[in-house]
């Protein structure tokens, strides 16, 4: 492990007040300013980064009173040069230059430091605001670069095997929020869209439940599939979700990415218990909506997440029914490879009571699926070192109670009852 920023620092890095300990490095952002004195300064003004292409068009428009090709140029230069100052956008004219200072800011989220594994992967924690902070992990590979993007700040849907559910909720990113992660990723990684290319996926896989999120996830998943943004091809972005059924109808009518779902257990009753929103939503109506998204889609796979948990999820007779499940599912979708697997080995966390099951364990759950003629990748644990694997993602979640019972009252109200 390297670290780019302070070989002291781990992840409890914001004080009570909100500031960063004097250990930490604090960040000045983009343009040389804290993120505390850029909030003063923001005051009043549209961030930018809140914009997909035609919320923008729009604003210059409607707002400004400009020609919508403005919008354009504006969003190259913000997501392929990472310019964030207004005055370096030098094919705008002087006028309207100045008209954006007034009205706009791009207010990145502040790195507030980032950490470099020895096997490529790199991991950033970004200050969202003066409490809480979250993770965004680069996982590079043969041939493609995969970006982990989180949603909200901590979860409010509990499963009981997670590193982030452990901190609680706090709240919903924005949609500046969620494309400002791909923006740090992207400038810090020299991507350039269309050309240098080391961002090449992005998995919305991150902290949080992206469809409890649905419309900061949505706008922001469009601008990583535009042109004038990230340039993404439509399979190359993923939407992870635990099991929102509503909302993954929702996503098959709104948005064109690739759906992958957190299944973990074949059954009902385990299911519940790893993963409360099993309760509202079981198996059954889960794999229906998945069965609807699927043909939606016409020939796409619906991507099946199991993290193996050692004597709780990982014997034959879970392989088995597992099986049967996939099976169901290619035969309702008439493709075969509709459903696709993926296994993850569990990564325990310091409290969790879960164990990752043995090489051999893994190997012969594999094995069965194999034999059944399923493809079932083990998925490579990565950046162990810096805490990026899979379900290490923690951040900093300042949970206030009230507001985490209060959204858990809204995800009840949007369909996912007793889940949260
Ligand atoms: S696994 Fe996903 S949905 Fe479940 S608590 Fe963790 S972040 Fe939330």
């Amino acid at each position: 492990m390297t670290e780019a920023r302070n070989p002291a620092i781990e992840i409890a890095l914001l004080g009570d007040d909100g500031a960063a300990p004097a250990s930490a490095p604090v960040d000045t952002g983009a343009d040389g300013r804290t993120n505390r004195a850029a909030a003063v300064a923001d005051a009043g003004k549209t961030n930018i980064f809140d914009f997909d292409r035609p919320r923008l068009e729009r604003f210059f428009e409607e707002d400004l009173g400009e020609k919508k090709f403005r919008a354009h140029q504006v969003m190259k230069w913000i997501h392929h040069r990472y310019a964030t100052d207004f005055a370096d956008m030098t094919d705008l004219g002087k006028a309207l230059r100045a008209k954006l200072e007034e009205r706009a800011v791009v207010r990145a989220p502040q790195v507030v430091f980032d950490k470099a594994s020895t096997d490529g992967t790199h991991k950033w924690l970004l200050g969202m605001d003066a409490k809480n902070a979250i993770e965004t992990v680069y996982i590079p590979d043969k041939g493609r670069g995969t970006l982990c993007v989180s949603s909200q700040v901590g979860c409010a849907l509990n499963c009981g095997f997670c590193s982030t559910a452990t901190q609680g909720f706090n709240r919903n990113l924005s949609t500046a929020e969620i494309i400002g992660q791909v923006w740090v990723a992207a400038r810090h990684l020299g991507n350039v869209p269309h050309q240098q290319r080391r961002l090449t996926n992005v998995v919305m896989m991150g902290m949080g439940e992206p469809l409890a999120n649905f419309d900061n996830v949505v706008r922001a998943m469009s601008i990583m599939r535009d042109d004038l943004g990230y340039g993404l091809a439509n399979k190359r972005v993923t939407l992870s979700t635990a099991g929102m059924v509503p909302q993954i109808d929702r996503l098959a009518l709104e948005s064109d990415v690739s759906l992958a779902v957190s299944l973990h257990a074949p059954f009902d009753e385990l299911r519940t218990q790893l993963m409360p929103i099993n309760k509202k939503y079981p198996l059954a109506e889960l794999l229906d909506a998945c069965v609807r998204y699927a043909l939606r889609k016409k020939g796409e796979s619906v991507t099946f997440e199991y993290t193996l948990m050692k004597d709780v999820n990982d014997q034959p007779e879970h392989a088995r029914a597992l099986i049967g499940l996939l099976r169901d599912f290619d035969r309702r979708v008439q493709m075969k490879g509709a459903a696709k697997i993926n296994l993850i080995p569990f990564n325990p966390f310091p409290g969790t009571g879960f164990q990752r099951p043995s090489d051999e364990a893994i190997r012969a759950f594999q094995k069965l699926l194999n034999n059944a003629g399923m493809i079932a990748p083990v998925r490579r644990t990565r950046g162990d070192d810096i805490d990026a694997a899979c379900g290490q993602l923690k951040g900093q979640v300042m949970d206030r109670t009230r507001r985490s019972a209060e959204h858990r009252k809204r995800l009840q109200a949007a369909g996912a009852g007793d889940a949260a």
